[in-house]
Parts: structure tokens; sequence; C-alpha cells
């Protein structure tokens, strides 16, 4: 089988409240990878909030499609090689690694279908069923918004909440998650994330202010670059630390165990180089007995978690219209179960390109 030719393009696609209160939207850089058999894959990464897609596409279409166009697509280390050490004075983060990761993505679900089976099973399954967390709780929602969200995840039957923690004053913060917290009741446990907003000092100072809510986990307390201020927070908070979202390879993940800088890590597919990088990182992590759950788009995410004994929960932000992608199975009783179509199982609804295209 050869690749013959990938096609690319940003989606710009709104949101609804209450997430619009944060976000106007988000986009998707989508990457349709073509082949001489017939057989087409679909990859993307999302760019929440928007942000690099564009430059995402020029690196995918100018640095990375030469290096897949003729080849087979099978041969999916491979390529992931060609691209990862395509441009040495390019560090595969940020931008380079979205674009990677849509066309791993892609090259993945080529070989899913090739095979005639859904990625986890493809990749040795544990379990065709995942549990889901509800997202959300940003800084710009008022009170009524944020219980609103938790309690419209709750009737999802969703067992587990995030919100976040933004205020610069952490007794606000805490005024939040008690609000949150009374409105749930004890069937739903509550994480929190800080989006890389404190440092070591002010991470021990809420997280203190936080411990009598039993929260699951304490995520993203520091700037994600600086690993060992989040090793420092999580040997000195009593909370469990969860971080990855900003982290790229396994290399920084190997990092971030080492110095056993979290109890819970959050590979992003669509940033940390792709299903062939993040499922390394899940193998890594079980070698240190620490539990996997992955950053958003949770329909590309549940074939890792599928395939990790290791793996935890997907991160449910519902979030796109239904209009966007066909076959994205719904949250029941706060799980989701993996669809059993060849491949990722997510393809786009007919007409959104045309709908939502804006380069
Ligand atoms: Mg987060």
């Amino acid at each position: 089988m050869k690749v013959t030719g990938v096609e690319t393009c940003v989606l710009t696609v709104p949101t609804q409240k209450p997430i619009a209160l944060e976000f106007a939207h988000h986009k998707l850089v989508i990457a349709q990878i073509a082949t001489d058999e017939g057989i087409t894959g679909l990859g993307y990464s999302l760019a929440f909030g928007g942000g690099g897609a564009e430059a995402i596409k020029v690196y995918l279409d100018t640095r990375l499609a030469p290096l897949v166009i003729g080849q087979d697509p099978l041969f999916v280390e491979r390529l992931w090689e060609r691209m990862f050490r395509g441009d040495r004075g390019i560090k595969r983060q940020g931008v380079a690694a979205y674009a990677i990761s849509a066309l791993d993505i892609g090259l993945w679900d080529i070989a899913g279908k090739a095979a005639r089976l859904p990625l986890y099973k493809l990749w040795g399954a544990v379990t065709d069923r995942v549990t889901a967390y509800g997202s959300g709780g940003w800084p710009a929602y008022g009170i009524d918004d944020l219980i609103g969200e938790a309690q419209r995840y709750a009737k999802l039957g969703c067992r587990y909440y995030k919100m976040k923690i933004h205020h610069p004053d952490p007794r606000e913060n805490r005024k939040r998650v008690e609000a949150v917290r009374r409105a749930l009741g004890d069937d739903v446990r509550m994480m929190v994330d800080a989006n890389q907003k404190l440092d070591v000092l002010g991470a021990r100072r809420q997280a203190a202010m936080l411990e009598d809510f039993d929260l699951v986990w304490f995520e993203e307390p520091v700037l994600a670059d600086d690993l060992a201020a989040c090793a420092e927070v999580a040997q000195s908070i009593r909370i469990p630390v969860a971080t990855g979202e900003n982290n790229y390879t396994r290399f920084e993940f190997r990092d971030l165990l080492e110095r056993r800088a979290a109890r819970y890590l959050m590979p992003d597919v669509c940033r940390a180089n792709g299903f062939s990088e993040t499922l390394k990182i899940g193998h890594l992590a079980a070698a240190h007995q620490v539990a996997v759950s992955p950053h958003v788009v949770h329909e590309l995410s549940l074939h890792i978690v599928g395939a990790l004994s290791n793996g935890f929960l997907v991160e449910f932000i519902d979030w796109t219209p239904p209009d966007l992608f066909e076959g994205l199975p719904p949250c029941e009783d706060g799980h989701f179960r993996i669809p059993d179509r060849p491949g990722h199982g997510v393809a786009l609804a007919r007409g959104a390109i045309e709908k939502y295209r804006t380069g």
C-alpha cells in the first residue's frame, strides 16, 4: 500500500455556553490521508481555543506530508521516525508535535482499517468500556454556570468532575470548589486544575486549603516546563498531582516519572506526537505504577485507555456540535463504549468541512 496524498484544512468550530464564556471556538487541523488501495485515514489535532492551528497546518503541509507521500502507511513506526527526525533544528514540541500527531493518528487509522480492527484491539485490548470524567469549570463561569455544568455531567452518570482553580486568591478557589462539592453530593468525586498558573509556594498554599475535599488530583500546579518544580509540589502536598498535557515526548515523561513528579500522567494524543508516542508513554508509566488519564479528545484517547492496564479516566468536555463528527460514542452511565469500527472509528460528518473550514 502507498500513500498517494495528504489533504489538510483548518476547521473553526464555535462552542456553546457555558464553554463559550471562556472560548469562542476551538480549531481542528485535519489531515486526510489517501492510499492507492482506497483505504483512507483521518488524522487531526485539536488546537484548544484555536491557538497555533494555522501554523500547525503549514508545518504539516510543507515539512511532514512530503515525508509520508509515496510511502507504505503500514510502516507507522518508520514514518513516525522520519517525521520526528526530519527537521533536526525544530524540537518536536508545540507546533511540530501537533503536526506529527495528526499524521500519526491518520496512519494508525489506516493500519486499523487494513487489519479490520479497532485500534484498542490491534494494540491488545484490556477493556472496551472506559470511565469518563466531566471537565470544565472555567474561571469565566459564574457560580450558576459552574454548578449547572457539574450537574449536567453528573446527570450523564459521570462520577468525577474537574474544575479550574484560576483565581489569584486561593480562598476564592476554595469557595467555588466548596459550592460545587455541596451541589454534587458524595457520589461524585472532584479534581482541580491550576493550568500552570502557580509557583511551588502558591501550589502548596492552595493545596493545603483544599485537602479536606478528598480530591482525586491537583492538576498542572506549575509551569509544565519546570519538571523539578512539579516534583517539589508532588512531594510536598497531600493531594496527588496530575500533569502531562503540555509535555511532549517519552523523554519528557520519563523525566517526570523518574522525578516522581506526578501520580497521574495525562498525555494528549494530539500534542505528544500521536498514538505511537502516547502508547510508549503509557507503557513507561506502567513500569512506574503510574496511572494514565489522557488529556481531552476522548474520542481518540479511548483507544489508548482501552489498551493500557494502567489506563484510568478519559476527559469528557462535551463541546462538539452534532454535525462535526460521525460515530462519536454517547456517554452512558458515566462511561464510553469504545466503537468497534476499524481504526479509531471517528469520521467527519458529511458537510462538516464545508461548514467549518477556515483555512
Ligand atoms: Mg488540564
